[in-house]
Protein backbone atom coordinates (compact mmCIF):
# COMPACT_ATOMS: atom_id res chain seq x y z
CA UNK A 1 0.00 0.00 0.00
CA UNK A 2 2.74 2.54 0.83
CA UNK A 3 4.70 1.92 -2.27
CA UNK A 4 1.45 2.04 -4.19
CA UNK A 5 0.82 5.39 -2.84
CA UNK A 6 4.44 5.95 -3.60
CA UNK A 7 3.92 5.16 -7.03
CA UNK A 8 1.24 6.75 -7.69
CA UNK A 9 2.13 10.02 -5.96
CA UNK A 10 5.54 9.96 -8.34
CA UNK A 11 3.75 9.53 -10.95
CA UNK A 12 1.57 12.29 -10.20
CA UNK A 13 4.67 14.63 -9.50
CA UNK A 14 6.39 13.36 -12.88
CA UNK A 15 3.17 13.97 -14.96
CA UNK A 16 3.25 17.47 -13.06
CA UNK A 17 6.90 18.10 -14.31
CA UNK A 18 5.86 17.02 -17.62
CA UNK A 19 2.99 19.41 -18.05
CA UNK A 20 5.01 22.20 -16.94
CA UNK A 21 8.15 21.40 -19.42
CA UNK A 22 5.12 21.14 -21.92
CA UNK A 23 3.89 24.70 -20.98
CA UNK A 24 7.53 25.90 -21.11
CA UNK A 25 8.23 24.80 -24.40
CA UNK A 26 4.44 26.42 -25.84
CA UNK A 27 5.61 29.38 -24.11
CA UNK A 28 8.86 29.79 -25.27
CA UNK A 29 7.56 28.24 -29.13
CA UNK A 30 5.08 31.62 -29.20
CA UNK A 31 7.65 34.00 -27.83
CA UNK A 32 10.32 33.34 -30.54
CA UNK A 33 7.67 33.68 -33.36
CA UNK A 34 7.93 36.25 -35.58
CA UNK A 35 5.86 39.80 -33.13
CA UNK A 36 5.23 43.23 -33.13
CA UNK A 37 8.05 43.64 -30.61
CA UNK A 38 10.28 45.66 -33.33
CA UNK A 39 7.98 47.81 -34.91
CA UNK A 40 6.86 48.94 -31.23
CA UNK A 41 10.09 49.48 -29.86
CA UNK A 42 10.85 51.94 -32.99
CA UNK A 43 7.70 53.80 -32.42
CA UNK A 44 9.00 54.56 -28.51
CA UNK A 45 11.94 55.47 -29.63
CA UNK A 46 12.16 57.27 -32.88
CA UNK A 47 8.60 58.65 -33.22
CA UNK A 48 7.66 58.81 -29.05
CA UNK A 49 11.46 59.40 -28.30
CA UNK A 50 13.07 60.31 -24.72
CA UNK A 51 10.47 60.01 -21.68
CA UNK A 52 10.77 62.01 -18.76
CA UNK A 53 7.78 61.96 -16.52
CA UNK A 54 6.25 65.72 -16.83
CA UNK A 55 6.64 65.67 -20.21
CA UNK A 56 4.14 65.29 -23.78
CA UNK A 57 6.85 62.48 -24.62
CA UNK A 58 5.92 60.78 -21.92
CA UNK A 59 2.08 61.09 -21.91
CA UNK A 60 2.98 59.78 -25.76
CA UNK A 61 4.46 57.07 -24.43
CA UNK A 62 1.76 56.04 -21.61
CA UNK A 63 -0.49 56.38 -25.07
CA UNK A 64 1.78 53.69 -26.60
CA UNK A 65 2.05 51.48 -23.61
CA UNK A 66 -2.08 51.23 -23.28
CA UNK A 67 -2.84 50.64 -27.04
CA UNK A 68 0.13 48.38 -27.45
CA UNK A 69 -0.70 45.73 -24.39
CA UNK A 70 -4.72 45.94 -25.66
CA UNK A 71 -3.16 44.77 -29.34
CA UNK A 72 -1.13 41.91 -27.78
CA UNK A 73 -4.22 40.70 -25.88
CA UNK A 74 -4.27 42.02 -22.27
CA UNK A 75 -7.58 41.23 -20.69
CA UNK A 76 -7.31 44.74 -19.09
CA UNK A 77 -5.26 47.98 -19.19
CA UNK A 78 -5.31 50.81 -16.98
CA UNK A 79 -3.16 53.49 -15.84
CA UNK A 80 -2.08 54.35 -12.33
CA UNK A 81 -1.54 58.25 -11.38
CA UNK A 82 1.05 58.89 -8.73
CA UNK A 83 3.43 62.29 -8.19
CA UNK A 84 6.88 63.57 -8.76
CA UNK A 85 7.55 66.16 -6.17
CA UNK A 86 9.69 68.31 -8.55
CA UNK A 87 9.60 68.78 -11.90
CA UNK A 88 13.12 68.87 -13.91
CA UNK A 89 13.88 70.07 -17.36
CA UNK A 90 17.65 70.73 -18.79
CA UNK A 91 17.51 74.48 -20.46
CA UNK A 92 20.39 75.68 -22.81
CA UNK A 93 23.40 74.37 -20.82
CA UNK A 94 26.88 76.34 -22.27
CA UNK A 95 30.44 76.24 -20.59
CA UNK A 96 33.17 77.61 -22.20
CA UNK A 97 36.86 77.08 -20.25
CA UNK A 98 39.45 80.08 -20.60
CA UNK A 99 42.88 81.15 -19.76
CA UNK A 100 45.16 83.83 -18.48
CA UNK A 101 46.97 83.25 -22.19
CA UNK A 102 43.38 84.62 -24.03
CA UNK A 103 43.07 80.98 -24.92
CA UNK A 104 39.21 80.06 -24.79
CA UNK A 105 37.32 76.59 -25.79
CA UNK A 106 33.66 75.63 -25.26
CA UNK A 107 33.58 72.53 -23.23
CA UNK A 108 30.68 69.81 -23.82
CA UNK A 109 28.33 69.37 -21.06
CA UNK A 110 24.60 68.61 -19.80
CA UNK A 111 23.24 69.52 -16.52
CA UNK A 112 23.05 66.76 -13.81
CA UNK A 113 19.06 65.78 -13.79
CA UNK A 114 17.16 67.23 -10.41
CA UNK A 115 20.18 69.87 -10.24
CA UNK A 116 19.66 73.17 -9.24
CA UNK A 117 19.95 75.68 -12.08
CA UNK A 118 23.18 78.43 -12.15
CA UNK A 119 22.43 81.69 -13.51
CA UNK A 120 24.87 82.71 -15.98
CA UNK A 121 28.13 83.34 -14.22
CA UNK A 122 31.53 84.34 -15.77
CA UNK A 123 34.86 84.02 -14.86
CA UNK A 124 34.54 81.19 -12.37
CA UNK A 125 37.90 79.63 -11.51
CA UNK A 126 37.69 75.78 -11.62
CA UNK A 127 39.80 73.79 -9.40
CA UNK A 128 41.01 69.92 -9.57
CA UNK A 129 40.11 68.15 -6.60
CA UNK A 130 41.11 64.19 -7.98
CA UNK A 131 38.91 61.30 -7.28
CA UNK A 132 36.93 63.46 -4.87
CA UNK A 133 37.88 62.52 -1.83
CA UNK A 134 37.94 63.70 1.49
CA UNK A 135 41.76 63.77 1.73
CA UNK A 136 41.87 65.54 -2.48
CA UNK A 137 39.23 68.30 -0.97
CA UNK A 138 41.43 69.02 1.98
CA UNK A 139 44.86 69.21 -0.04
CA UNK A 140 43.38 72.08 -2.74
CA UNK A 141 42.22 74.14 0.17
CA UNK A 142 39.61 76.65 -0.24
CA UNK A 143 36.85 76.04 -3.04
CA UNK A 144 34.59 79.03 -2.18
CA UNK A 145 33.19 79.97 -5.41
CA UNK A 146 34.89 77.76 -7.54
CA UNK A 147 33.61 74.99 -10.21
CA UNK A 148 35.31 71.71 -8.75
CA UNK A 149 36.31 69.13 -11.71
CA UNK A 150 36.23 65.44 -10.54
CA UNK A 151 38.14 62.60 -12.51
CA UNK A 152 36.14 59.29 -13.12
CA UNK A 153 37.82 56.45 -14.60
CA UNK A 154 35.94 55.07 -17.84
CA UNK A 155 32.72 52.63 -17.65
CA UNK A 156 33.70 48.85 -17.67
CA UNK A 157 31.67 46.80 -15.62
CA UNK A 158 28.51 46.79 -13.42
CA UNK A 159 30.59 47.64 -10.28
CA UNK A 160 32.18 50.85 -11.80
CA UNK A 161 28.32 51.64 -12.59
CA UNK A 162 27.62 51.55 -9.21
CA UNK A 163 30.44 53.20 -8.13
CA UNK A 164 30.21 56.25 -10.09
CA UNK A 165 26.64 56.40 -8.15
CA UNK A 166 27.65 55.59 -4.65
CA UNK A 167 30.37 58.16 -4.43
CA UNK A 168 28.23 60.96 -5.48
CA UNK A 169 26.53 61.89 -2.31
CA UNK A 170 30.21 61.86 -0.43
CA UNK A 171 31.49 64.25 -3.33
CA UNK A 172 28.01 66.57 -3.11
CA UNK A 173 28.37 66.89 0.56
CA UNK A 174 32.06 68.34 0.44
CA UNK A 175 31.44 70.43 -2.35
CA UNK A 176 28.48 71.87 -0.68
CA UNK A 177 30.46 72.09 2.99
CA UNK A 178 33.30 74.38 1.16
CA UNK A 179 30.77 75.93 -0.75
CA UNK A 180 31.85 75.35 -4.03
CA UNK A 181 29.53 77.09 -7.09
CA UNK A 182 29.24 74.01 -8.85
CA UNK A 183 30.58 70.04 -9.42
CA UNK A 184 31.76 69.06 -12.95
CA UNK A 185 32.18 65.37 -13.05
CA UNK A 186 34.10 64.39 -15.81
CA UNK A 187 32.17 61.72 -17.85
CA UNK A 188 32.75 58.08 -17.46
CA UNK A 189 32.35 57.26 -21.46
CA UNK A 190 34.90 58.74 -24.06
CA UNK A 191 34.58 59.99 -27.54
CA UNK A 192 32.63 63.22 -25.89
CA UNK A 193 29.62 61.09 -25.20
CA UNK A 194 27.51 62.83 -22.89
CA UNK A 195 24.88 61.42 -20.51
CA UNK A 196 21.94 62.30 -18.02
CA UNK A 197 23.27 61.17 -14.64
CA UNK A 198 21.26 61.75 -11.55
CA UNK A 199 22.21 61.89 -7.83
CA UNK A 200 18.98 62.76 -6.48
CA UNK A 201 16.92 60.09 -5.20
CA UNK A 202 13.27 60.98 -4.66
CA UNK A 203 12.55 63.40 -6.94
CA UNK A 204 13.85 66.22 -5.22
CA UNK A 205 16.19 69.10 -6.19
CA UNK A 206 19.90 68.55 -4.82
CA UNK A 207 22.36 70.69 -3.21
CA UNK A 208 24.41 71.98 -5.96
CA UNK A 209 24.23 72.73 -9.80
CA UNK A 210 26.61 69.82 -11.25
CA UNK A 211 27.79 68.83 -14.78
CA UNK A 212 28.55 65.93 -16.93
CA UNK A 213 31.54 67.57 -19.11
CA UNK A 214 32.60 65.75 -22.02
CA UNK A 215 35.67 63.33 -20.90
CA UNK A 216 38.22 65.28 -23.43
CA UNK A 217 37.41 68.21 -22.80
CA UNK A 218 37.82 67.43 -18.99
CA UNK A 219 40.64 65.92 -19.74
CA UNK A 220 42.32 69.09 -21.21
CA UNK A 221 41.15 71.49 -18.91
CA UNK A 222 42.95 69.18 -15.97
CA UNK A 223 46.30 68.65 -17.62
CA UNK A 224 46.14 72.72 -18.32
CA UNK A 225 45.34 72.88 -14.56
CA UNK A 226 48.33 70.19 -13.52
CA UNK A 227 50.57 72.86 -15.63
CA UNK A 228 49.72 75.50 -13.62
CA UNK A 229 47.29 77.79 -15.36
CA UNK A 230 44.66 78.89 -13.61
CA UNK A 231 41.55 78.56 -16.01
CA UNK A 232 38.19 79.73 -15.77
CA UNK A 233 34.74 78.89 -16.97
CA UNK A 234 32.04 80.47 -18.11
CA UNK A 235 28.89 79.00 -17.07
CA UNK A 236 25.23 78.95 -17.41
CA UNK A 237 22.98 76.20 -16.43
CA UNK A 238 19.34 77.23 -16.90
CA UNK A 239 17.89 74.46 -15.63
CA UNK A 240 13.52 74.77 -15.33
CA UNK A 241 12.43 73.62 -12.50
CA UNK A 242 9.07 73.48 -11.70
CA UNK A 243 6.15 72.33 -8.99
CA UNK A 244 4.93 68.31 -8.59
CA UNK A 245 3.66 66.76 -11.56
CA UNK A 246 1.67 64.13 -12.02
CA UNK A 247 2.44 61.02 -13.67
CA UNK A 248 1.52 57.21 -14.32
CA UNK A 249 2.27 53.59 -14.33
CA UNK A 250 0.46 51.47 -17.08
CA UNK A 251 -1.02 48.22 -15.90
CA UNK A 252 -2.74 45.58 -18.14
CA UNK A 253 -3.98 42.18 -16.70
CA UNK A 254 -4.43 38.09 -17.41
CA UNK A 255 -6.46 37.08 -14.92
CA UNK A 256 -5.59 33.80 -12.77
CA UNK A 257 -7.81 30.66 -13.40
CA UNK A 258 -7.54 29.39 -10.09
CA UNK A 259 -6.51 32.14 -7.61
CA UNK A 260 -7.49 35.52 -9.62
CA UNK A 261 -6.97 37.02 -6.32
CA UNK A 262 -2.94 36.47 -6.17
CA UNK A 263 -0.68 37.57 -8.29
CA UNK A 264 2.60 38.13 -10.21
CA UNK A 265 4.22 41.16 -11.69
CA UNK A 266 5.77 41.35 -14.60
CA UNK A 267 7.54 44.74 -14.70
CA UNK A 268 9.93 46.77 -16.46
CA UNK A 269 10.20 51.35 -16.38
CA UNK A 270 8.77 53.06 -19.68
CA UNK A 271 10.27 56.74 -18.64
CA UNK A 272 13.73 57.16 -19.80
CA UNK A 273 15.75 60.23 -20.04
CA UNK A 274 16.18 62.34 -23.04
CA UNK A 275 19.39 63.16 -24.68
CA UNK A 276 19.17 59.67 -26.55
CA UNK A 277 15.99 57.51 -27.00
CA UNK A 278 15.86 55.20 -24.05
CA UNK A 279 16.18 52.08 -26.37
CA UNK A 280 18.26 50.00 -24.46
CA UNK A 281 17.47 52.00 -21.10
CA UNK A 282 14.33 50.68 -21.21
CA UNK A 283 12.23 51.02 -24.36
CA UNK A 284 13.76 47.57 -25.39
CA UNK A 285 12.25 45.75 -21.77
CA UNK A 286 8.88 47.49 -21.80
CA UNK A 287 8.49 46.23 -25.39
CA UNK A 288 9.57 42.85 -23.98
CA UNK A 289 6.82 42.75 -21.23
CA UNK A 290 4.26 43.65 -24.09
CA UNK A 291 5.60 40.69 -26.09
CA UNK A 292 5.35 38.39 -22.89
CA UNK A 293 1.96 39.00 -22.36
CA UNK A 294 1.49 38.31 -26.02
CA UNK A 295 3.03 35.07 -26.17
CA UNK A 296 1.14 34.06 -22.72
CA UNK A 297 -2.12 34.49 -24.53
CA UNK A 298 -1.10 33.32 -27.92
CA UNK A 299 -0.53 29.99 -26.07
CA UNK A 300 -3.72 29.51 -25.09
CA UNK A 301 -2.92 28.38 -21.42
CA UNK A 302 -4.19 30.07 -18.49
CA UNK A 303 -2.16 30.46 -15.14
CA UNK A 304 -3.62 29.44 -11.71
CA UNK A 305 -2.49 33.58 -10.53
CA UNK A 306 -3.08 36.25 -12.13
CA UNK A 307 -0.24 38.61 -14.39
CA UNK A 308 0.54 42.29 -14.20
CA UNK A 309 2.32 43.62 -16.71
CA UNK A 310 3.59 46.98 -15.22
CA UNK A 311 5.12 49.35 -16.93
CA UNK A 312 6.77 51.70 -14.65
CA UNK A 313 7.17 55.55 -14.66
CA UNK A 314 9.22 57.68 -12.44
CA UNK A 315 12.33 55.04 -11.97
CA UNK A 316 15.07 57.56 -13.79
CA UNK A 317 14.36 59.85 -10.83
CA UNK A 318 14.26 57.06 -7.99
CA UNK A 319 12.22 54.25 -8.17
CA UNK A 320 9.32 56.81 -7.63
CA UNK A 321 6.48 55.06 -9.94
CA UNK A 322 7.65 51.02 -8.29
CA UNK A 323 7.39 52.51 -4.90
CA UNK A 324 4.14 54.34 -5.48
CA UNK A 325 2.97 50.88 -6.45
CA UNK A 326 3.97 48.86 -3.43
CA UNK A 327 2.86 51.71 -1.73
CA UNK A 328 -0.73 52.07 -2.97
CA UNK A 329 -1.39 47.88 -3.25
CA UNK A 330 0.45 47.60 0.30
CA UNK A 331 -2.75 45.47 1.71
CA UNK A 332 -2.51 43.03 -1.51
CA UNK A 333 0.80 41.97 -1.40
CA UNK A 334 0.15 38.93 0.74
CA UNK A 335 -1.38 37.86 -2.43
CA UNK A 336 1.86 39.12 -4.43
CA UNK A 337 3.56 35.76 -5.75
CA UNK A 338 6.67 37.06 -7.29
CA UNK A 339 7.77 39.89 -9.22
CA UNK A 340 10.69 39.60 -12.48
CA UNK A 341 12.08 42.92 -13.73
CA UNK A 342 14.16 43.59 -16.73
CA UNK A 343 16.67 46.81 -16.87
CA UNK A 344 19.85 45.97 -18.10
CA UNK A 345 19.61 46.28 -21.85
CA UNK A 346 19.86 43.16 -24.30
CA UNK A 347 22.93 41.51 -23.31
CA UNK A 348 22.51 37.85 -22.67
CA UNK A 349 20.97 37.04 -19.53
CA UNK A 350 23.22 34.90 -16.91
CA UNK A 351 21.17 34.46 -13.73
CA UNK A 352 18.01 36.26 -11.96
CA UNK A 353 18.99 37.70 -8.78
CA UNK A 354 16.57 36.67 -5.98
CA UNK A 355 17.68 39.96 -3.95
CA UNK A 356 19.55 37.99 -1.26
CA UNK A 357 17.08 35.22 -0.74
CA UNK A 358 18.95 31.71 -0.45
CA UNK A 359 15.51 30.28 0.44
CA UNK A 360 13.90 31.16 -3.02
CA UNK A 361 17.03 29.45 -5.18
CA UNK A 362 15.88 25.80 -5.09
CA UNK A 363 12.48 26.72 -6.31
CA UNK A 364 13.14 29.15 -8.63
CA UNK A 365 15.83 26.96 -10.50
CA UNK A 366 13.17 24.19 -11.09
CA UNK A 367 11.33 26.75 -12.75
CA UNK A 368 13.82 28.31 -14.61
CA UNK A 369 15.03 24.71 -16.31
CA UNK A 370 13.33 24.88 -19.60
CA UNK A 371 15.90 27.85 -20.04
CA UNK A 372 19.10 26.22 -19.99
CA UNK A 373 18.51 26.40 -23.96
CA UNK A 374 19.17 30.12 -23.44
CA UNK A 375 21.86 29.80 -20.46
CA UNK A 376 19.46 32.05 -18.23
CA UNK A 377 18.69 28.77 -15.80
CA UNK A 378 20.43 30.00 -12.51
CA UNK A 379 18.92 31.85 -10.03
CA UNK A 380 21.51 34.19 -7.51
CA UNK A 381 21.21 35.18 -4.36
CA UNK A 382 22.71 38.73 -4.62
CA UNK A 383 20.69 42.25 -4.17
CA UNK A 384 20.88 45.28 -5.73
CA UNK A 385 19.14 48.03 -5.33
CA UNK A 386 18.95 50.23 -8.55
CA UNK A 387 15.88 49.02 -10.14
CA UNK A 388 11.79 48.46 -9.76
CA UNK A 389 11.92 45.48 -7.89
CA UNK A 390 13.73 47.54 -5.05
CA UNK A 391 9.95 48.42 -2.72
CA UNK A 392 8.94 44.97 -3.65
CA UNK A 393 11.98 43.22 -1.85
CA UNK A 394 11.57 45.75 0.77
CA UNK A 395 8.02 44.44 1.46
CA UNK A 396 9.44 40.78 1.41
CA UNK A 397 7.81 39.63 -1.69
CA UNK A 398 9.89 36.83 -3.88
CA UNK A 399 11.53 39.31 -6.36
CA UNK A 400 13.50 38.19 -9.82
CA UNK A 401 15.99 40.11 -11.44
CA UNK A 402 17.70 39.62 -14.87
CA UNK A 403 21.26 39.68 -14.51
CA UNK A 404 22.44 40.24 -17.76
CA UNK A 405 25.92 40.63 -19.84
CA UNK A 406 27.05 44.59 -19.89
CA UNK A 407 27.57 43.82 -23.90
CA UNK A 408 27.18 47.66 -25.22
CA UNK A 409 24.81 48.98 -22.13
CA UNK A 410 27.27 50.81 -20.61
CA UNK A 411 28.65 52.82 -23.18
CA UNK A 412 25.53 53.81 -23.95
CA UNK A 413 24.08 54.23 -20.68
CA UNK A 414 21.31 57.42 -20.37
CA UNK A 415 23.74 59.04 -23.20
CA UNK A 416 23.11 60.38 -26.63
CA UNK A 417 23.84 57.22 -28.04
CA UNK A 418 20.85 55.40 -26.35
CA UNK A 419 18.97 54.49 -29.63
CA UNK A 420 17.16 52.10 -31.33
CA UNK A 421 20.27 50.99 -33.72
CA UNK A 422 21.72 49.69 -30.35
CA UNK A 423 18.91 46.65 -29.45
CA UNK A 424 20.20 43.28 -30.51
CA UNK A 425 16.54 41.74 -31.28
CA UNK A 426 17.77 38.05 -31.19
CA UNK A 427 18.65 38.43 -27.78
CA UNK A 428 15.77 40.77 -26.55
CA UNK A 429 13.89 37.53 -28.63
CA UNK A 430 14.85 34.98 -26.08
CA UNK A 431 14.40 37.64 -23.44
CA UNK A 432 11.09 37.46 -24.31
CA UNK A 433 10.57 33.98 -23.98
CA UNK A 434 12.52 33.81 -20.41
CA UNK A 435 9.83 36.80 -19.21
CA UNK A 436 7.01 34.71 -20.49
CA UNK A 437 8.44 31.45 -19.24
CA UNK A 438 9.36 32.99 -16.09
CA UNK A 439 6.44 35.03 -15.22
CA UNK A 440 4.25 32.04 -16.19
CA UNK A 441 5.70 29.57 -13.86
CA UNK A 442 5.34 31.54 -10.78
CA UNK A 443 1.74 32.31 -11.87
CA UNK A 444 0.64 28.50 -12.69
CA UNK A 445 2.69 26.97 -9.82
CA UNK A 446 0.91 24.91 -7.35
CA UNK A 447 2.82 25.81 -4.28
CA UNK A 448 4.15 29.59 -4.55
CA UNK A 449 8.16 30.20 -4.80
CA UNK A 450 8.24 31.04 -1.54
CA UNK A 451 6.56 33.30 1.22
CA UNK A 452 6.49 36.88 1.82
CA UNK A 453 9.20 37.76 4.55
CA UNK A 454 8.69 40.00 7.68
CA UNK A 455 10.69 43.37 8.73
CA UNK A 456 12.93 41.20 10.51
CA UNK A 457 14.34 38.74 7.84
CA UNK A 458 14.25 41.26 5.19
CA UNK A 459 17.01 43.20 7.55
CA UNK A 460 18.40 40.11 7.93
CA UNK A 461 18.64 39.70 3.86
CA UNK A 462 19.65 42.88 3.27
CA UNK A 463 22.73 42.34 6.21
CA UNK A 464 23.91 39.08 4.60
CA UNK A 465 23.80 40.43 0.75
CA UNK A 466 25.72 43.32 2.05
CA UNK A 467 23.46 45.64 0.29
CA UNK A 468 23.36 47.49 3.40
CA UNK A 469 26.34 49.13 2.96
CA UNK A 470 25.46 49.72 -1.30
CA UNK A 471 22.27 51.68 0.34
CA UNK A 472 24.20 53.73 3.36
CA UNK A 473 26.92 55.05 0.90
CA UNK A 474 24.29 55.92 -2.01
CA UNK A 475 21.99 57.83 1.32
CA UNK A 476 19.32 55.10 0.75
CA UNK A 477 19.13 53.22 4.04
CA UNK A 478 17.93 55.58 6.81
CA UNK A 479 14.19 55.17 5.06
CA UNK A 480 14.70 51.59 5.65
CA UNK A 481 16.20 52.08 8.84
CA UNK A 482 13.70 54.61 10.14
CA UNK A 483 10.82 52.78 8.90
CA UNK A 484 9.20 54.69 5.87
CA UNK A 485 10.13 52.71 3.24
CA UNK A 486 9.48 49.37 3.11
CA UNK A 487 8.03 46.18 5.15
CA UNK A 488 6.24 47.92 8.37
CA UNK A 489 6.33 44.74 10.65
ZN1 LIG B 1 16.69 51.47 -16.43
Amino acid sequence: MFKKILCLSLALFSWAAFAADNDADRLITEALKPSPLETNLRRLTDEVGGRVPGTPAFQRAVDWGVAAFKDAGAESVHTEEFTIQQSWAEGATEMTASLYAGTSFPVHAVSVAWAPALAAAKHVPIVDVGDGSAAEFARVGDIAGRLVLVHSKVLANWDDLFAEYARAPAIIALAVQAKAKAIAFTATREHEILYRHTNSFDGEIDALPQLVVAREDAERIARLLASANPVWANLSIPNKIGPAIKTWNVVAEIRGSEKPDEFVVLGAHLDSWELGTGALDNGCNAALVIDALRAIKASGLKPRRSIRFILFSGEEQGMIGSRAYATTHRSELDKAAGVVVFDAGTGKTTAFSTGGRKDLISAAESMLAPLRQFGADKAIATAESGTDHFDFMLEGVPTFVAEQAEANYLENYHATTDTFDKVDFAQLKKHVAEAAELTFALANAADRVGPRLNRAQIDQTLHESHLDQELKDMGMWDEWANGKRGREQ
